[in-house]
């Protein structure tokens, strides 16, 4: 059993605040939140991130986007707008190496992507 932080979310061995979960995919509340809404979309299988897409991770994160947009309305933020942004290694700051999407929104976050 791997003992990768988003795994073990996965498994519900370590609680998190779920808010949408099928088959391949779980979303649930990032712990420190930097926005309003700041929900981390995973697949349920393990994988270090994008330089690491398994077939199987990538079909099933190629529906990330869509569960995004349906959260997106769910909290009432698919009108004001939303960001989904994955970390991809340490330029881009990724500190837990299980693929995951940032979906941020419910403030306005300005116009600078790096800072
Ligand atoms: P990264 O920096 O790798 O792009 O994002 C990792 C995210 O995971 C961070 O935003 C951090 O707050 C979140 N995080 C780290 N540990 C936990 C945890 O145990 N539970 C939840 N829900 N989020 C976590
Ligand atoms: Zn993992």
């Amino acid at each position: 059993m791997s003992e990768c932080l988003f795994c073990r979310i996965a498994r519900k061995e370590i609680p998190s605040a779920v808010v949408y979960e099928d088959d391949e995919l779980l979303a649930f509340k990032d712990i420190g939140p930097q926005a309003p809404v700041h929900v981390l979309i995973i697949p349920k299988a393990h994988c270090e991130g994008l330089n690491d897409l398994t077939p199987e991770v990538e079909q099933a994160a190629a529906r990330i986007p869509a569960v995004a947009a349906k959260l997106a309305q769910e909290f009432g933020i698919a009108t004001s707008g939303y960001r989904l942004i994955a970390n991809t290694g340490a330029d881009a700051g990724q500190t837990v190496f299980h693929l995951h999407f940032h979906l941020l929104g419910g403030k306005a976050m300005g116009g600078k992507l790096c800072q």
